[in-house]
């Protein structure tokens, strides 16, 4: 990797501070309801405890609004992470100021000290504001470690600015290196047949991820709800389907220039429909063909669709998938998403899943341990795909 890796530093007896995303979902009591993102980060967290290193956690967690906002502590996820290890982890009062300070001062080789969430001060989001924010934050650590992928898009000062400020020992950590391998591989040096299967909502937000792909893939197959503008752009009846009628000029450049190009833009053939949106409504089975009648919306890809994509992937050595195909909520309308991560799951290829949907699919479908890399990072992933790199990536020290 062209950036400095965890390994790389001489930890023992160093301060590490290190960014994770330990922004997990709180039940009504403050109870953590899922700590996959804690679980995700251990691997880092476990490595500078064992080389001796004394390690500063920061994290954000929800949108507290730049102000202490006591539901909205890291205290749970320190409680949770003591638990875990079987270590007690020091909780700071905050992330800044003098007692924080002197906790950081104190903290010896082998304990871990959890700052309190970086977004009580509105300098975290708006570095401008006030850049000794981040001074104050870099000069806790001798180190810096970035294990928070899920954020690395966003130019926050303790993603891209502590880690400027710390020249030559700002590192990425083992989730972060997975995800920029995993991610790097298929867009710089994919195995190829490289495909790539773009589902969700709406064009308007994976626009520059369609056309960044479609510069590197052999083929691009598309479900989801933005498949109908596309489908609309060819003069496809689409009935109630989602459809953004502003970005059909878009969706029909993008067809032109796939054509032009020769690279496969592969749309969804058939459709299951219904009059709406719910598992109670009578849904149905139509071909492109027909078009979709007034009163209907396509709600999943159908029979034939799923047929066609697993034909397509059959020989592919690179599968990269983000977004469901359908509105996979629904139990009737969740099959073309589940049929696709199953098939995914048992091909011989790359695989590569990004995306809460498509990551939740992968679990239903009990293929999770088969796929070789699932992408944490839902925005951070599709900026990647878009631009090649991040912010919190770019900030990291050069190897
Ligand atoms: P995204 O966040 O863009 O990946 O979009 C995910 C959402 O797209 C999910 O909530 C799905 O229910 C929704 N979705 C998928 N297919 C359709 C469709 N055919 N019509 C409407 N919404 C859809």
């Amino acid at each position: 990797m062209a950036k400095l890796f965890i390994e790389d530093l001489p930890i023992k007896g160093k301060k590490v501070l290190m960014r994770v995303d330990f922004n997990v979902p709180l039940d009504n009591n403050l109870n953590i309801s899922d700590a996959t993102r804690i679980f995700a980060a251990l691997p880092s967290i476990k490595y500078v405890v064992e080389k001796g290193g004394a390690l500063i956690l920061m994290s954000h967690l929800g949108r507290p609004k730049g102000e202490p906002s006591p539901e909205l502590s890291l205290a749970p996820c320190a409680k949770m992470l003591s638990h875990i290890l079987k270590l007690d982890v020091k909780m700071a009062p905050d992330c800044t100021g003098s007692k924080t300070e002197e906790l950081a001062e104190k903290l010896q080789p082998g304990e871990i000290l959890m700052l309190e969430n970086l977004r009580f001060h509105r300098a975290e989001e708006y570095p401008n504001e006030d850049p000794s924010f981040a001074k104050k934050l870099a000069d806790l650590g001798d180190f810096y470690v970035d294990d928070a992928f899920g954020s690395a898009h966003r130019s926050h000062s303790s993603i891209f600015y502590v880690p400027k400020l710390m020249p030559g020992k700002a590192a990425a950590g083992y989730l972060m290196e997975k995800e920029i391998r995993f991610l790097s591989l298929a867009l710089f040096n994919p195995k190829r047949p490289f495909y790539a299967i773009i589902g969700g909502a709406k064009i308007s937000t994976k626009l520059g991820v369609i056309r960044s792909l479609l510069q590197k893939v052999d083929g691009l197959l598309i479900g989801g709800g933005m498949a109908y503008t596309f489908l609309k752009a060819q003069g496809i009846a689409i009935g109630q389907s989602l459809c953004e009628d502003d970005q059909i000029a878009v969706a029909k450049q993008i067809l032109e220039d796939c054509k032009k190009r020769n690279i496969p833009f592969i749309l969804p053939i058939d459709f299951r429909i219904a009059n709406e949106c719910s598992d109670d409504a009578e849904n149905k089975i139509i071909d492109v063909e027909q078009g979709i009648p007034d009163g209907y919306q396509g709600l999943d890809i159908g029979p034939k669709t799923i047929q066609l994509f697993q034909e397509k992937l059959k020989d592919a050595q690179t599968i990269l998938w983000n977004g469901p195909l359908g509105v996979y909520e629904f139990n009737n309308f969740a099959l073309g998403t589940a049929a696709i991560a199953q098939f995914i799951g048992n091909s011989q290829a790359i695989s590569i899943v990004g995306g809460g949907d498509s990551i939740a699919a992968i679990n239903d479908a009990g293929v999770a341990d088969k796929i070789s890399h699932l992408s944490t990072g839902g925005g951070a992933t599709l900026e990647f795909i878009e631009y090649g790199t991040l912010p919190g990536i770019e900030a990291l020290s050069d190897n």
